[in-house]
């Protein structure tokens, strides 16, 4: 039996896995989200429908027989650091006596812009844990909302993160998760930047429409999305913590792309909607992570680039020490699609 036929044999996980109560709902967001308060599942940080599978003789095989796998994912919204931020790490190098330093970032406040591009220190880090990863960029022109670079600009950027071996997958913008033909459009800007094909794809803000974005991600020739999971809670949207092929109650039909479903985003643990401090946002991380493990499925992570400092870095560092410890096959979303 295949992943749906074992699924289809209990309704209930079946009603969950197809996210059934999305089709319809009156209730959106203000960017056109399902949020997690709406739902009726509340058991979202147990992963139902891949324990059921695992319960009807469903398993996945990872590289070096690891337990279970981590996809880990960095969403490009901004490659500028504002320069408040920039100004408070100048008097932070200042405190701690660090001249050289304070004179490096003073001497880059002055010019306009403020390069962020970190992307080989996240690789550096990474490296240690033997792990790769997803950078997903965005394509938008002036004018659009969030355009904040202009990725012609990141072409030896992006060039040095696929020479390394990493991933480079599309960001599309916030009207792009209901528009194929942008989709495609954005997907082949970013694919003259690259040299390669642009297999994976995450909406910005996690914008997402069961099961309509899943249609026009396959109508776009994208091998695999990572989207899907909530912007106001970590867990498990579909009860799944594998990596599955959607189905789409209206046609009756499987979609034709691999959906990674995604369990933590950084920015769900904080302020604006968890409100997580770092210990409870610590051992809640490695609450999912374990129950990820113990079904052998994959813990998929969004840390964004612009969150890779101070306790922010600490916290992803013991993410990826964790993982490890565990044996967890880290790496990114092209190597999970291709299991
Ligand atoms: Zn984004």
């Amino acid at each position: 039996m295949n992943m749906h036929e074992i699924l289809r044999q209990n309704p209930e996980i079946w009603d969950t896995f197809t996210r059934k109560e999305e089709y319809n709902s009156p209730i959106r967001d203000q960017y056109d989200r399902f949020p997690h308060y709406a739902s009726r599942n509340r058991d979202i940080f147990e992963p139902k429908a891949s324990q059921y599978l695992n319960e009807h003789g469903y398993s996945v095989k990872y590289p070096h027989d690891a337990p279970f796998a981590v996809c880990l994912t960095h969403d490009i919204d901004s490659v500028y650091q504002s320069i408040p931020s920039k100004g408070l790490a100048t008097l932070c190098s200042l405190k701690q006596g660090k001249l050289s330093e304070a004179f490096h970032s003073i001497t880059r406040m002055r010019s306009k812009k403020m390069p962020l591009c970190n992307f080989s220190a996240i690789m550096e880090v990474e490296e240690k844990y033997d792990a790769k990863s997803t950078f997903f960029f965005m394509t938008e022109s002036p004018g659009e909302l969030d355009y904040s670079y202009t990725i012609e600009d990141l072409e030896p950027e992006i060039g040095s993160i696929i020479d390394r071996g990493w991933e480079v997958g599309l960001h599309g913008g916030h009207t792009a998760y209901l528009n194929a033909q942008e989709m495609r459009e954005k997907k082949e800007r970013l694919e003259k930047v690259t040299h390669k094909s642009v297999l994976g794809y995450r909406n910005h803000f996690l914008r997402f429409k069961v099961p309509d974005t899943w249609e026009c991600l396959s109508k776009a020739g994208f091998q695999y999305d990572a989207s899907f999971g909530y912007a106001d809670c970590a867990g498990f949207r579909n009860g799944m913590c594998h990596p599955f092929r959607p189905f789409n109650l209206n046609t009756n039909h499987e979609i034709s792309i691999l959906e990674i479903p995604l369990m933590v985003m950084d920015g769900t643990l904080d302020h604006t909607y968890m409100r997580l401090d770092n210990k409870r946002k610590w051992e809640f991380v490695k609450m999912l992570i374990d129950r990820v493990a113990a079904c052998h499925g994959v813990f998929t992570l969004l840390w964004h680039n612009t969150d890779m400092n101070g306790k922010n870095q600490e916290m992803y560092e013991n993410i990826l020490q964790y993982c490890n410890d565990k044996g967890a096959w880290m790496t990114d979303g092209c190597n999970i699609c291709r299991l």
